[in-house]
């Protein structure tokens, strides 16, 4: 068999998984198709967090609850109302997303670990609303559900109900992995630990990730509305908090970076629950949920030793595909770039005051459309909370900001990118697992406008093809051509600099804003990084440059505005500044 055709792994670990998912019901005994049924829903389930949790970092411990809200809907309204399940499917949804959006309000806010202590709360108390609420049946829950009904089809064989739990899940798989490849899913994926790169971008995060989080609750109460009428009956036990955490630690074992994590999370707990259950007794000589402490040491070990999970062990068995250029695509649209009287950027007398200090004091300076102007001075002189006062990172506390005319010295960062400010960070802010491209393509974010559900049917793909070209585009113009698809954190730290050039490019600016480009950087590097700012003056762009290093200022810059202590010590040209006494004083003083 080293006929090196041999067909890779990846070919057939789909193909094994393809005859595993239609034979089962074929030829199994009940007993697997069971087991079968329980890893669909599980995964249904999984799946939702590992975009909430595991993509966008928010850690829910209270999805079971969605889980029993799609259930006891259809159990209610189906048993006392004689509703059509299909119809109590929709209503539950409905009925999540409200739930899911109240909550989401209240609690995707808080940062930290309150997110998941109240959705540990919340997942204790709808476990307590099902067992004492005297028209759900209490503890006993509700029986007597009715069977589905598709075409005509009643589904009370488990061997059918199988293919349309495993229809959804492969349905729910592929709408999440279209997701994930989209405008929204970069943002998403900035979620976890970027959320402030992203607002430059006009990511409106708070709202994102309630979105998320309405998402995942739908295909919980999905899954919920399945084990309803899977099960005919439903009672409070199986949406209590330890299911919670149970789907939780599915999502973490499988890989909660990939959608596969979630199925094969879903089947390796499954598994180990259904083994650990008959061994375990058997073992110790006495019954118990020994499974549970098994289980928690299990996580820990995972937690410890393999953060990623389970599938990215797997998916280093896989080809590793060549991903194919970059398609051409019609451009994006293009800013209004018409000159208007005046400067472009105008700052008069700001002002930031952190406690008692004073980091920038009455600055006033304004930048003129395709120049690069300098903003210089010592450690700790205030450029960087000039600069942050400018992209709205910081809010002034007195004075003003006022670009192309309008003052915009208390709005919020996205609201700033929106107008037209592109910005680097001092301190890089890429996605590291992200490819350059995609994290290139985030900066056109605000260019597009396809949404959570467009993405996830892939009725986004033109917009997709032009943000590509788009980000493609702005990659070759920084000289980058050759990392496209390169992991954005695989780049040395000087390229990763220009990546983030090239991000806010991609964002079509009228002003880029560059806080401390050179830093870090080698001789070579800095001489590249010289020869693009120059290129990108030629071409138009306005650029105000934060740097420390004096010396590689003077060769790119038109003009400079020197600070220390807060306050303008010089402007004037590079030459005039290199002769300046005083600044030179400030300099050799500060060092
Ligand atoms: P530079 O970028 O020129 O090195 P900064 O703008 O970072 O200087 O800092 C200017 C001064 O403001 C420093 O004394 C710094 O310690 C202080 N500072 C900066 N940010 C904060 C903050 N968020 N809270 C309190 N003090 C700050
Ligand atoms: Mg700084």
């Amino acid at each position: 068999m080293s006929s090196g055709r041999k067909l890779p792994f990846g070919a057939w670990g789909a193909a094994a998984f393809v005859v595993l998912l239609v034979g089962v019901p074929l030829v199994a005994p009940q007993f697997w198709v069971t087991l079968g049924n329980y890893i669909g829903l599980y995964s249904i389930v999984a799946l939702g967090l590992v975009l909430l949790t595991g993509v966008a970092g928010q850690t829910s411990f209270g999805q079971a609850a969605f889980v029993g809200l799609g259930a006891y809907t259809t159990a209610y309204l189906a048993t006392t109302y004689g509703v059509s399940p299909w119809i109590n499917l929709l209503v539950g949804l409905v009925l999540t997303t409200l739930l899911a959006l109240f909550n989401g309000v209240l609690t995707l806010p808080m940062r930290g670990h309150y997110l998941p202590l109240a959705t540990i709360a919340w997942g204790i108390s709808i476990y307590f609303m099902f067992g004492n609420v005297d028209f759900l049946g209490g503890h006993t829950g509700i029986t007597s559900i009715p069977a589905l009904n598709l075409f005509g089809l009643e589904l009370r064989n488990e061997r059918y109900y199988y293919y349309l739990i495993w229809a959804i899940a492969l349905a729910a798989l592929w709408t999440s992995n279209n997701l994930l490849d989209s405008r929204p899913g970069r943002a998403i994926r900035a979620l976890k630990g970027q959320g402030q790169m992203a607002e430059a971008f006009g990511v409106d995060t708070v709202r994102l990730k309630i979105v998320v989080f309405v998402y995942a609750a739908l295909l919980a109460s999905v899954s919920g509305w399945l084990y309803a009428h899977l099960q005919r009956f439903v009672n409070p036990s199986p949406f209590g908090i330890n299911q919670g955490i149970e789907y939780l630690f599915m999502a973490v074992v499988g890989g909660a970076g990939s959608v596969w994590g979630a199925v094969i999370g879903a089947t390796l707990i499954t598994l180990a629950k259904q083994v650990l259950q008959d061994v375990l007794p058997t073992l110790l000589g006495r019954s118990g949920n020994f499974e549970i402490v098994v289980f928690g040491i299990l996580m820990v070990v995972v937690l410890q030793r393999a953060r990623e999970g389970v599938w990215p062990w797997l998916a280093r068995l896989l080809p590793v595909r060549e991903p194919p250029p970059v398609p051409a695509a019609e451009p994006l649209a293009l800013r209004d770039r018409t000159l208007l009287a005046g400067p472009l950027l105008d700052v008069r007398a700001a002002r930031k005051r952190f406690g008692g200090l004073i980091a920038v004091n009455d600055l006033s300076f304004a930048i003129h459309a395709g120049e690069i102007l300098g903003l210089i001075g010592p450690n700790g002189a205030g450029k960087s909370t000039m600069f942050n006062l400018i992209s709205g990172a910081l809010p002034l506390t007195s004075g003003e900001v006022v670009f192309r005319g309008e003052s915009i010295g208390s709005r919020k960062p996205f609201a700033i990118a929106r107008r037209g400010i592109g910005r680097t960070f001092q301190h890089v802010k890429l996605i590291p697992q992200m490819s350059v491209l995609d994290n290139v393509a985030l900066g056109a974010y605000l260019r597009g406008d396809a949404g959570v559900l467009r993405a996830a049917f892939k009725l986004d793909r033109a917009e997709e093809a032009r943000t590509k070209a788009e980000a493609a585009r702005a990659i070759e113009r920084v000289g980058l051509g050759a990392h496209t698809h390169a992991a954005a954190g695989s780049l040395p730290l000087g390229k990763q600099r220009i990546v983030e050039i090239a991000r806010a490019l991609a964002a079509d600016p009228l002003l880029l804003l560059l806080d401390e480009p050179a830093a870090g950087l080698r001789f070579l590097e800095k001489q590249e990084l010289a020869a693009l700012l120059r290129q990108l003056r030629a071409a138009g762009m306005t650029v105000l440059l934060v740097e420390h290093d004096m010396d590689f200022v003077m060769g790119v810059t038109d003009r400079l505005v020197v600070m220390d202590f807060g306050e303008k010590l010089a402007e004037g040209l590079p030459a005039e500044i290199q002769r300046n006494p005083v600044v030179l004083e400030a300099y050799l003083g500060g060092i």
